[in-house]
């Protein structure tokens, strides 16, 4: 069967292209899916256009909307079991983290789903009588929503979800090493009765087809999730036509460990945070900051437990943690961790890939600490993406927090400590999109998520990222017109 899904229908590539895709645990081959072209998704575009300018989705009702959504979530978690083998199987993730994931994707329709039907807008006072005065919430109109493969249908719920709620077409360009999920999912929009045309995929390599998602004039908004580099072409390219846009960039996210901290649930959770899906997270707590009269004693139980973990593909279920995504990425990762070394960190464990010969066909790397990192060093200010934990050391409050804030990103981090009032000190004066206060990457659909300052433009999940694919429109109605006499 056909991949891409434009106007209602399955198709081929234009230009008939394929791709492998092939399971990073071991190499094997996935699947043989069809590769699109900039040609297909200006089709896409155009397909979405003609629904959102003409078709009945943008006229639904906020209930029937909230409706369709809802019988979504339904749907997904009926093929529960199918969506998290897909998954484990384009990203190499662990299968209990992928059903997991597949919670969270119903989940997040099922949110979405009852949010559609809460707000339909306000009345606003103008404190006369003879004028009825409202702002009401419109569609943005055909959708660019791009996203990466770390957790591939995660990313595409958070935005197809919303999208649809507030009325939206959209064009979805997932990731070109995970398109199964994306896939599964838009079978079951059209199972659920998705008009054609209002949902549209597109496969293939980003800067060939997910390029008209940000130059085309008949997209109205791009979202896109993936990294730094990328956001700030596409941010770039979608000026051209003044796009909304929205960006959910990388992020090098704090981890600040005080003196008084609770030592086992601080150890514990520095580990899930930074080695949790080997590093692929966007707010993987990668830069560990740690208290000078802590740091030893911390960092060599944080190093004791890192040579521990055992590596393993999505069906084993001994492993605590998988590969990376590609051969090329974890090319990176070493790159990476040889300069770091070079500018002067001291390697504690790891820097290596695992020599357990069943693992040699997959791109494992062990998970790795770097110790006695400093500010300037690029380890600590770019994102590896990989198992890569750095250390660096603070003397007080305002050294942690001015260490914490020292680079370009503004995702996410924690801190902690047994001081409630250090706690939200260091809280506040964090440049962060989110603040964990003893804990890490709990995430919750009701709050928005998102970063600041180079991690991203705008937000998602929680009625901002509603907001986000809707347009306020203020409607005046003079109910009593009568001449003003200005020139007469
Ligand atoms: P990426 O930027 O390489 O790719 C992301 C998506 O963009 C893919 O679908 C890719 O095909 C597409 N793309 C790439 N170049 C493009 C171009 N020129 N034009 C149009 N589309 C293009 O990122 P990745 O490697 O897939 O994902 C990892 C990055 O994503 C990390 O930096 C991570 O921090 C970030 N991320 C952020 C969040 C968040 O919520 N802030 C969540 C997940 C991942």
């Amino acid at each position: 069967m056909p991949d891409l899904f434009i106007d209602g229908e399955w198709r081929g590539a234009v230009g008939g292209l394929t791709r492998e895709i092939r399971c990073p645990a071991d190499g094997s081959l996935v699947a043989v899916v069809d590769e699109g072209d900039g040609g297909d998704t200006v089709l896409a575009i155009e397909a979405a256009r003609r629904a959102f300018d003409a078709g009945p989705w943008p006229r639904t009702s906020a209930a029937a909307r909230g409706e369709l959504l809802l019988r979504v979530a339904g749907l997904l978690v009926r093929d529960k079991d199918a969506l998290a083998r897909a998954e484990s199987l384009d990203t190499g993730k662990r299968l209990v983290e992928s059903a997991y994931d597949m919670d969270d994707v119903a989940r997040c329709f099922r949110y979405f789903g009852r949010l559609a039907v809460l707000d339909e807008g306000r009345v606003v006072d103008t404190g006369r009588a003879d004028v009825d005065s409202r702002v009401v919430y419109e569609p943005v109109g055909v959708c660019g929503l791009i996203t990466p493969w770390n957790y591939p249908l995660l990313q595409t719920a958070w935005k197809v979800a919303p999208a649809l709620a507030a009325g939206n077409a959209f064009v979805l360009k997932p990731s070109e090493a995970t398109p199964h999920t994306a896939i599964h999912l838009m079978r079951l929009l059209q199972e659920a009765g998705l008009p054609p045309g209002t949902g549209n995929l597109v496969l293939g390599a980003g800067p060939r087809a997910g390029a008209p998602l940000a130059e085309h004039p008949d997209v109205d908004l791009l979202s896109f999730t993936g990294g730094l580099h990328t956001g700030r072409l596409l941010m770039a390219a979608a000026a051209g036509t003044v796009k909304k846009v929205a960006l959910e960039l990388g992020g090098k996210n704090p981890n600040i460990v005080f003196a008084d901290a609770d030592f086992e649930a601080a150890v514990d959770m520095a580990l899930t945070a930074v080695f949790l899906h080997s590093g692929q997270v966007c707010s993987a707590g990668a830069r560990l900051l740690v208290a000078d009269s802590l740091h030893e004693r911390f960092a060599t139980e944080v190093v004791r437990r890192a040579r521990g973990i055992r590596l393993g593909g999505p069906f084993d279920e001994r492993a605590q943690t998988g590969p990376l995504i590609s051969a090329a990425h974890r090319a990176k990762v070493e790159a990476y961790v040889a300069r770091g070394v070079a500018e002067g960190a001291v390697l504690r464990c790891g820097g290596a890939r695992p020599e357990d010969p069943g693992l040699d066909q997959g791109f494992y790397y062990l998970p790795t600490v770097l110790d006695g990192c400093a500010a300037g060093m690029s380890v600590v200010q770019e994102e590896s993406f990989g198992p890569v934990l750095t250390v660096e050391r603070f003397g007080d409050e305002d050294e942690a927090v001015r260490l914490a804030n020292g680079t370009v990103y503004g995702l996410a981090g924690a801190v902690w400590t047994r001081d409630e009032a250090r706690a939200a000190r260091v809280a506040a004066a964090l440049r962060l999109g989110t603040v964990w206060i003893n804990d890490y990457h709990p995430y919750v659909p009701q709050a928005e998520w998102g970063g600041v300052k180079q991690s991203g433009v705008g937000r998602e999940l929680g009625p901002a990222g509603l907001a986000e694919y809707r347009e306020p429109k203020h409607i005046w109605r003079n109910t009593a017109p009568s001449p003003q006499g200005w020139f007469a």
